[in-house]
């Protein structure tokens, strides 16, 4: 890497998110995809859960479709059970993580697989471009087990789930449509993590604890969101305190984007078809 060319990211907007509720009353902080935050082409949303009141989440997700993007959810405590309308089925367990690619459309459910103790995690909304949208639905699963953890020198680890870090850990997930980095960094206390994020990213952290200092006096908070600004890099150096946080970035698209509910397109003509084709059963 030419270093005189080199430009860590910055921070350039934090949210704490939403409070809201989505499927059947499942309580989530939307942190990406919100009128505060917007997209970060191509990350569309991102929802954070976390409760042990079984109240928050044992609605889960009943029956609904996805058209046009992928979603990937990231497990942290409990199981997570899908089953699609094609007769996939399975079980997300702590620290797993499912990427879907919904491609021209499913219908899903997504229900806790227990009632109670804590279910926490992520799900995580990619856009696809538009010769990928009507792409045929395609699932990779991981459990735990099959996530490299690379342990860095000054302290800490790298949970690799897509891209590769620095010192070449690879992720389990295959994406050539935006090249995506989903990693889970814990650093001890004065510990320093490196990280190349391509220029032609759009990427974010979102802070799961202690407080992600990216060297610009920006320091982003547990359970809030950092919007990443140019650069090719991010360097962390954890202060006093431990930090986890999730590194999230992915090719930008650069498309138009025309989003209805469950449906990410790039027209609304298209929009109204997907609704068409679910009401008529054409998914
Ligand atoms: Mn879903």
């Amino acid at each position: 890497m030419n270093n005189t060319s080199s430009t860590a990211r910055a921070i350039v907007k934090q949210s704490p998110g939403l409070e809201t509720s989505d499927g059947d009353g499942v309580s989530l902080r939307r942190m990406v995809g919100t009128p505060d935050v917007g997209m970060v082409d191509p990350l569309l949303l991102l929802d954070a859960f976390g409760s042990d009141e079984p109240t928050d989440y044992i609605g889960g997700f009943p029956d609904h479709p996805h058209r046009g993007f992928e979603t990937v959810t990231y497990m942290l405590a409990g199981r997570m059970r899908h089953k699609d309308n094609a007769g996939h089925e399975g079980v997300i367990e702590t620290g797993g993580v499912q990427w879907m690619t919904a491609g021209r459309g499913i219908v899903h459910s997504e229900m806790p697989e227990q009632e109670e103790g804590l279910l926490a995690g992520f799900q995580l909304w990619i856009n696809l471009p538009a010769d990928k949208k009507m792409s045929e639905p395609a699932y990779q699963e991981f459990a735990a087990s099959f996530i490299p953890i690379e342990t860095l020198d000054g302290g800490g680890t790298v949970k690799v789930i897509a891209g590769a870090t620095n010192h070449g850990t690879v992720g389990p997930v295959k994406n050539e449509t935006t090249y995506p980095i989903y990693m889970d960094i814990s650093l001890d206390a004065g510990a320093t993590f490196v990280q190349q994020v391509p220029a032609n990213h759009g990427g974010f952290i979102y802070v799961i604890d202690g407080q992600v200092d990216l060297g610009d006096g920006e320091a982003v908070p547990a359970g809030s969101v950092g919007v990443l600004g140019e650069g090719d890099h991010v360097n962390v150096n954890a202060g006093d305190a431990a930090v986890r946080f999730l590194l999230i970035s992915a090719q930008s698209i650069n498309e138009p984007v025309a989003w209805g509910g469950p449906f990410v397109m790039n027209t609304q003509d298209e929009i109204h078809q997907a609704f068409d084709d679910y009401r008529h059963g054409r998914f």
